[in-house]
């Protein structure tokens, strides 16, 4: 795709398709205008992505509300998940065009928590045990809920 050409946004894509609920995922957390669950190749522990319900290719098809309430929940989610996790620090990290980087066409950010001492494994790397997916779902649920 050249650089000015825009992508339109596929009702199918993946990231539509857990928010319709026909696809598993570990969700973490849901409100009227957001979700977020545990990406299935995470570069650390807890690496979770937070999705817009409007659908949105990416940062630049969003209105300007929706990435208010999008960002305001990463805001939110962030801390709490560096804490459920044990880690140091949080990279965020959000792609916008195949050529950025991105590879599901539905806007999401990133939320990596870091370990010092820890090696970031590569973006969209290796798929995780799904029990251990669990397990880290678990534990961040119950500091979100606590
Ligand atoms: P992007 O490269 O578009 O910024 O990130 C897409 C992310 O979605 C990648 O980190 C990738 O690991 C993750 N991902 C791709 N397919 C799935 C899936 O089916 N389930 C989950 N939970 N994450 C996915």
């Amino acid at each position: 795709m050249a650089d000015n050409d825009v992508a339109v946004y596929d009702p199918e894509n993946i990231f539509a398709k857990m928010l319709k609920g026909e696809i598993p995922c570990h969700k973490i957390y849901e409100d009227g205008d957001t979700m977020a669950f545990l990406d299935i190749m995470p570069r650390t522990e807890g690496h979770a992505l937070v999705i817009t319900k409007e659908p949105a290719v990416d940062l630049f098809a969003i209105s300007a509300q929706g990435l208010d309430k999008l960002m305001a929940v990463v805001q939110k989610l962030a801390p709490q998940i560096k804490a459920a996790v044990g880690a140091d620090g949080v990279m965020i990290q959000q792609f916008n065009g195949e050529a950025a980087g991105q590879t599901v066409l539905h806007l999401h950010v990133h939320i990596v928590p870091i370990k010092e001492g820890v090696p970031v494994k590569p973006h969209a790397g290796d798929m995780a045990n799904a029990d251990e997916l669990a397990a880290t779902a678990e534990k961040i649920k119950a500091v979100l809920e606590g």
